[in-house]
């Protein structure tokens, strides 16, 4: 039996594709399906092309890779399904075959460089950050944009350009002291994950989540020297990665006590809970990975649960709420920043239809599936303007990108915020 039927085989004995009932509650609130009406671009689809590539790789030819890179990875079907199917888990494991199937491209060398030599490699991402900085800030960016140039040599470059986020003066991790203190009484001992991205693109928001915690009551650690999560390895095909960073922020985190791990990424949140299942075959680190991934919390479900209130006062701006994928699916944190965000702006708060639609960013699918994803971000700038709201709220970076990215497209006048951010602009609290 060859590699890959083995390991697909595995995993339909362990029943997570076997488990599928077909009954198809999946199919509708699955963004590639209501887009594309086919059977194949559902979650349901995909599993029965998941089966037929064990069987016979060559019978699918290239739909196969296609639908695999097509799914958004944003965990609806999981939500959704009765019968519990691992979607996620089967999409990791596939992908990461098919990355050892591909040929080599320099498509292919590219992500594996961005994955392994710059995300997973703390120092070389800080340097490449510092390279990007001077280049945002440059004439030469400028000029580019303002003659169109970018975008007449390639529409491509010019959208990844746009995504981009800006890169933050200083890395969050060389402001934010080891020990933090809280402002009152201590209550809680937390921990603190930076993130990759969110350390060089977003510090400021990640200085937002140390002033909360701080309000909170909370002593907060945060380790020097973290790595990424390795989150968007596993969801491209990078699964050993995957693994030892996970074990890397294991060793790390385990030298410290502390009731919780803060994190304020969606993704690297739900990943990181995740650790015991990816680690599930490794002795040495399935019951530490249990422990660590226990003890993880996104920001806005430390808030709810502890019940820490911020009431603001006097709120006048309208807001509404984007569920990024992996904090509604990947962990099912849905009511917790609605009740937050309720308390701070009272009645201002403005649902919009469809809140738990992938918005097309996904980890790195707006750069690799450009065309998919602007279609995704267009649905998701039409349900946020017809709320006609002044604000809008998400707990994940990439959503943050992408969102300021169709405000731009759209030429609104609205504000992307992270849900800490909008917590921490409220004044008296
Ligand atoms: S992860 Fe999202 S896009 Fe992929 S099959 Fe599930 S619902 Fe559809
Ligand atoms: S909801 Fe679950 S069981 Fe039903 S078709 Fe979809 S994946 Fe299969």
């Amino acid at each position: 039996m060859d590699k890959r039927r083995e390991n697909l085989s595995s995993l339909i004995n362990d029943d997570l594709l076997s488990q599928c009932i077909h009954c198809g509650l999946c199919l509708s609130v699955c963004p590639t399906y209501v887009t594309t009406n086919l059977e194949r671009s559902s979650p349901r689809g995909r599993l029965r092309l998941i089966k037929e590539y064990a069987d016979d790789k060559n019978k699918l030819g290239n739909i196969f890779e296609d639908e695999m890179d097509f799914c958004l990875g944003c965990r609806a079907c999981e939500t959704a399904c009765p019968a519990g199917v691992k979607y996620d888990v089967l999409h990791n494991e596939t992908k990461y075959l098919l990355s050892k199937d591909k040929k080599v491209n320099l498509k292919k060398i590219l992500i594996k460089f961005f994955l392994n030599k710059i995300l997973a490699n703390p120092s070389n991402l800080k340097l490449y950050s510092r390279i990007l900085r001077t280049y945002q800030q440059s004439w030469f960016r400028k000029m580019l944009h303002s003659s169109n140039i970018l975008k007449n040599i390639s529409s491509k470059l010019f959208l990844i350009d746009e995504l981009t986020p800006q890169i933050s003066k200083i890395s969050s991790d060389e402001i934010i002291d080891e020990i933090t203190l809280p402002i009152s009484k201590h209550i809680h001992n937390v921990t603190f994950h930076v993130g990759c991205i969110m350390n060089v693109g977003f510090a400021e928001i990640n200085l937002d989540t140390i002033e909360v915690l701080k309000k909170s009551s909370c002593k907060i650690t945060t380790p020097k020297n973290q790595y990424c999560c390795g989150a968007l390895h596993a969801h491209n095909g990078e699964l050993k990665k995957a693994k030892e960073l996970a074990k890397n922020n294991i060793d790390l985190f385990r030298n410290y006590e502390y009731e919780y791990l803060i994190a304020n990424s969606a993704g690297c949140g739900t990943f990181m809970k995740e650790y015991y299942e990816l680690l599930k075959d490794d002795k040495d680190y399935l019951k530490s990975a249990e422990i660590f991934s226990s003890k993880i919390r996104d920001i806005s479900e430390f808030i709810y649960d502890n019940d820490i209130k911020f009431n603001s006062g006097k709120f006048n701006d309208s807001v509404t709420y984007h569920d990024a994928c992996h904090l509604v699916h990947g962990q099912g944190i849905f009511e917790q920043p609605r009740q937050i965000i309720n308390d701070i702006c009272d009645k201002n708060f403005r649902e919009m239809h469809n809140s738990t639609f992938c918005c097309g960013s996904a980890g790195i699918y707006n750069i690799l599936r450009q065309n998919d994803s602007q279609i995704f971000l267009d649905q998701k700038m039409q349900n946020i303007i017809k709320t006609n709201a002044d604000v809008v709220i998400t707990g994940n970076p990439g959503c943050i990108m992408q969102l300021r990215y169709g405000v731009k497209k759209n030429n609104l006048n609205l504000k992307v915020k992270h849900t800490v951010s909008f917590i921490n602009e409220q004044k008296g609290i």
